[in-house]
């Protein structure tokens, strides 16, 4: 898992089995590899899916480096993680929950 081309769209980021819930991540470069990381993805694999987003031109990037990605997330993985807010699925009228960085 190596990079969105590769990788089902639907897999969540930590575990690779098929989420149908999601989690947003806001920030600059670093806070999404830290979040992720965080999440369990290799170091590695959090940096090159990142950076995957960055080069993609769909995320709008502020002048301050700051990008809002949506992952999926399955909810095993984000329960390793205390303080971060639930995934959820993501249809029109619920919105993801973004970690936001401080
Ligand atoms: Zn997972």
């Amino acid at each position: 898992m190596s990079s969105m081309d590769d990788v089902d769209a639907n897999a969540c980021v930590s575990c690779d089995t098929t989420s149908e819930t999601y989690l947003g991540i806001q920030g600059d470069e670093d806070w999404h590899i830290r979040v992720l990381g965080t999440l369990g993805l290799p170091w590695d694999d959090a940096y090159d899916w990142v950076n995957e987003e960055i080069d993609s031109g769909r995320h709008e990037i502020t002048s301050g480096g700051r990008f809002t990605v949506v992952y999926p997330l399955c909810p095993e993985c984000a329960t390793r993680v205390s303080g971060y807010p639930a995934p959820a699925l993501w249809d029109d009228d619920e919105p993801v929950p973004i970690i936001g960085q401080p």
